[in-house]
C-alpha cells in the first residue's frame, strides 16, 4: 500500500447534503442534488469502480467511485480518470499529485465528492528541458 497524504474526508459534507435533501421542506431538490451530466455518467459506466456502499439516495448497488488525477507533474494526465491500480504505479512515476474521489450513481444521477489525498515519491522531476531559441545562439 502506498503513503496518503493530506487526507481530507468529505463526509461530512456528503451527510448535511443528504440531510438537506431528505428535510421535510428541504432546502435542496432531489434534481440539484442528482445532477450527474451525460459525461460524468459515461465516465461512471466505463471508468467507475464499485462501491462498498450503495446509494444513499435510491438505494441502487450500481455506485461507483470515480478517481480524478491533478497536478503541474502530470502535464497533459492532470484533470484524468485513473484506476485504483494505476494510481500506485502513478504513485512511483511522480513526486507529487492529488487524487479526488467522486461517488457516481448512474441510476439517479447523485454524484458527491467523498475524498481527496496526495500521492507521489516526493521526489522532484525535472521540469521539461527548454528548447534552446535563437536569441541563445546569435544573441
Ligand atoms: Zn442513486
Amino acid at each position: 500500500m502506498w503513503s496518503q497524504r493530506e487526507v481530507i474526508d468529505y463526509a461530512l459534507q456528503r451527510r448535511s447534503t443528504l440531510q438537506a435533501l431528505r428535510r421535510p421542506g428541504r432546502r435542496l431538490a432531489r434534481q440539484e442534488a442528482c445532477d450527474a451530466d451525460p459525461m460524468l455518467i459515461r465516465a461512471a459506466k466505463h471508468h467507475g469502480e464499485p462501491s462498498n456502499v450503495n446509494c444513499p439516495v435510491c438505494e441502487s448497488d450500481d455506485l461507483v467511485n470515480l478517481h480524478y488525477v491533478f497536478g503541474d507533474q502530470l502535464g497533459q494526465y492532470s484533470g484524468r480518470i485513473k484506476r485504483t491500480t494505476e494510481l500506485e504505479e502513478m504513485a512511483h512515476a511522480f513526486g507529487e499529485f492529488k487524487v479526488v474521489v467522486v461517488e457516481v450513481c448512474p441510476a439517479c444521477g447523485w454524484n458527491h465528492m467523498i475524498l481527496s489525498y496526495l500521492l507521489g515519491d516526493g521526489v522532484k522531476r525535472k521540469p521539461p528541458r527548454r528548447q534552446q531559441t535563437v536569441e541563445d545562439i546569435y544573441g
